[in-house]
């Protein structure tokens, strides 16, 4: 039934399959390639569609083979093009890139909302689903379950008045989440506040200073000795996170903290920029909607989705981290008031929140001395690849090489790696992309995929191919890349989203890797990872000094684990209270509760902090993920995630770290269940497969260190 798909023999943006030549693809292709797909790729959904309704029509049974997998051919053919698009996107933007790419975007939403929320399909799934003779397998099952769920939820379900009610508050509530965006970044850009004297910005370091003179240029201020410099000032502060973050940890003068302090966290709460209105419109749409699709709130609706199910798995285990945190937040903050007040905070006064930052930043270095710049020289990338790829081979049974010259790649610093299987059979591949690129590289790191895994009708297999990209300081001429150690835990993290990626043994793309499975379970690969990194054997592998060889000391390395735990009680207490309050403003909060979202919010404040929120503090105003990210009901999914990944950790500690086979066996199990079945199998099940039980909090309470008194 494919027509003929024109430009697919000469396009390098239409190949539809196999890695992409990055650099033959160019914005006049885009311009007119992307049109062209989707406009046969809906003209080939209209003939699926008809012949679908005609078997529902006759009555038909339906085959998977009939529905799904031409329905995932014409969606991969969209992923394909348009991921390579969004991935240049992401690490070689251009001006022309950029534009073309925002000019075309909105046709590919259409067309996957076309998809998911097409009546025929939705009908043949349910039939698929419910007909007498049964013949799908488990994975079939669980991808039309979950397809079913998404088009629900996405209104499909819905007829006449009240899916045109769904609608247009869908389209409302895109809108409103929009303003609610744009407010906090408006409100965080318009506010700054001009500092000329040197006792203004006393305490902040060399970087943060040239930070805060950069700003000053970029408004044109100028001091008595002309330009703006680091040295001489002026500074300008502002509410972004690289200028208020190490503003707040180092700055001496109090009242500037305060005032400082006072404006970030009443973001988008008054005049002209007020979120408060946004926040009850928000909820009550959500509300609206959830009920017509038959929940009894939104948080009802986000969790149907979700590993955790219900909002009382939820509050069960953000109540176990609570008890377990809240006494430790208590003695941490008694401990720090004390330092404070014997380093120079008045005796007899407490601490206020904007004291926390620079007690603790304080606090921490007399603690740990722990000067992350100077640890760099013992993670140089090539080591640190090294020791990762070893301990791959060690836990999962797979030998990773340099490919590199086998593929396109879109930057000359760009690597290509094979992973092997035990009998040297090549099973997947993955780019990394390391180094930062201010110019044309999207900052921050992640796992993306370029192929997923699949078995063709003829039995080959697609292997899966991963992009990790990172943004860590790039080498000189002098020098290797030397990373930080937080840039190192950030490539083990990546690497574990890679790992579930290339490890599948799924042969259906909708269940491979990380396809299908849910949001409160994604991070469990990534973030067990990073446990590695403070696992002697691991780290002491890597950690070789890159010039004298020299191990890392032993001294750094017991600092960095303690440093771990440090101040961690008052850091879950603060994680607790956001996913508290995004839960209950979501499932108890409505337009007639008699409370506003705000009252909600700060009833959880007796049991959740140790340091109440001043009368000025309207964090929810500015609470983002939850109003205009992905996030909503669904915060606590950080804790959540957490829990896994140390639990499944745990194994490895209970059997002993230092006992080889028995790590080695753990890990196999680990790749068997976690990494390779995927979104095949409910993560909870998954997870009983792997650890024989049910996940406990224990691991994390102990890691976190909220286990033990002190003082
Ligand atoms: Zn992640």
């Amino acid at each position: 039934m494919s027509l003929p798909k024109s430009n697919s023999q000469t396009s390098p943006l239409l190949k539809g399959k196999g890695l992409p030549e990055f650099n033959a693809i160019t914005p006049e292709h885009i311009e007119k390639d992307i049109p062209n797909l989707i406009g046969n790729l809906n003209k080939e959904f209209d003939l699926l569609e008809k012949k679908i309704n005609k078997q529902l029509e006759l009555e038909n049974k339906l085959e998977w083979a009939g529905i799904m997998e031409p329905i995932n051919e014409l969606s991969e053919r969209l992923r394909w093009s348009w991921g390579i698009i969004s991935h240049l996107n992401g690490v070689r933007n251009s001006s022309e890139l950029r534009k073309v790419f925002a000019s075309k975007q909105s046709e590919v939403v259409r067309f996957n909302n076309r998809l998911g929320q097409s009546k025929t399909l939705y009908k043949a799934l349910l039939k698929l689903k419910n007909q007498p003779c049964q013949d799908q397998n488990e994975t079939e099952k669980r991808i039309i379950q979950t397809e079913l769920l998404s088009m629900k939820h996405r209104g499909v379900g819905l007829d006449g008045e009240s899916q045109k009610t769904f609608n247009s508050s869908s389209e409302q509530l895109a809108k409103i989440s929009t303003v609610f965006s744009n407010n906090v970044l408006d409100a965080t850009r318009q506010w700054s506040l001009l500092l000329t004297k040197h006792a203004e910005v006393d305490g902040l370091p060399e970087r943060a200073l040239e930070t805060l003179a950069e700003a000053a240029r970029r408004t044109g201020d100028k001091g008595t000795k002309g330009l703006p410099t680091a040295k001489e000032g002026p500074w300008r502060v502002g509410l972004d996170m690289p200028s208020y973050i190490p503003f707040m940890a180092n700055a001496k003068n109090r009242s500037l903290r305060e005032i400082v302090y006072k404006a970030f966290i009443s973001r988008a709460s008054a005049g002209e920029i007020n979120n408060e209105p946004l926040i009850e419109e928000i909820l009550s749409i959500r509300l609206q909607q959830a009920q017509l699709l038959g929940y009894k709130n939104w948080a009802e609706l986000s969790l149907s989705t979700k590993m955790a199910g219900n909002i009382e798995a939820v509050q069960d285990l953000l109540e176990e981290l609570r008890a377990a945190a809240f006494p430790i937040a208590q003695k941490e903050l008694l401990e720090m008031t004390k330092y404070a007040q014997s380093n120079g905070h008045s005796k007899n006064s407490n601490l206020e929140p904007w004291d926390i930052s620079f007690w603790s930043e304080r606090l921490k270095q007399e603690k740990f001395d722990l000067n992350q710049e100077a640890l760099r020289p013992w993670f140089p990338l090539p080591q640190v690849l090294n020791g990762l790829f070893q301990l791959c081979g060690r836990l999962f049974e797979i030998s990773i090489e340099p490919a590199d010259k086998e593929a396109p790649i879109w930057h000359k610093d760009v690597r290509f790696f094979k992973v092997l299987d035990r009998n040297g059979q090549a099973i997947a591949n993955f780019y990394l992309d390391p180094y930062s690129r201010p110019d044309n590289k999207r900052g921050g790191a992640w796992m993306d995929e370029c192929l997923i895994r699949k078995r063709n009708t003829s039995g080959e297999v697609v292997k899966p191919v991963a992009y990790l990209i990172c943004n860590q300081t790039p080498p000189t001429r002098e020098k290797p890349s030397l990373m930080s150690f937080e840039e190192v835990e950030t490539l083990f993290h990546e690497f574990g989203h890679g790992l579930q990626h290339m490890l599948t043994e799924i042969d259906y793309p909708q269940a491979a890797g990380i396809n299908n499975v849910e949001w409160d379970a994604v991070e469990l690969p990534s973030q067990f990872m990073e446990n590695w990194c403070l696992d002697r054997k691991t780290i002491m592998n890597i950690a070789k000094h890159w010039e004298t060889n020299e191990p890392l000391p032993e001294k750094s390395f017991q600092k960095l684990c303690q440093s771990r735990k440090f101040n961690m009680g008052i850091a879950t207490l603060r994680q607790i209270h956001f996913a508290l309050s995004d839960l209950k403003l979501h499932s108890e909060w409505t337009p007639d509760s008699g409370s506003t979202p705000d009252e909600i919010r700060r009833r959880l404040v007796p049991l959740t902090t140790v340091l109440p929120p001043i009368a000025e503090d309207k964090f929810l105003c500015a609470f983002s993920h939850i109003f205009a990210g992905g996030y909503s009901a669904g915060y606590y999914s950080y804790k959540w995630a957490e829990v896994l990944s140390a639990d499944a950790f745990s194994a490895f500690e209970e059997a002993g770290l230092e006992n080889e086979e028995i790590v080695q066996a753990i890990g196999r199990r680990f790749r068997d269940t976690v990494l390779s079945k995927g979104g095949s199998r409910s993560p909870s099940d998954v997870f009983l497969s792997f650890r024989g039980r049910h996940p406990k909090t224990e691991a994390l309470i102990k890691h976190a260190g909220l286990t033990e008194v002190k003082c």
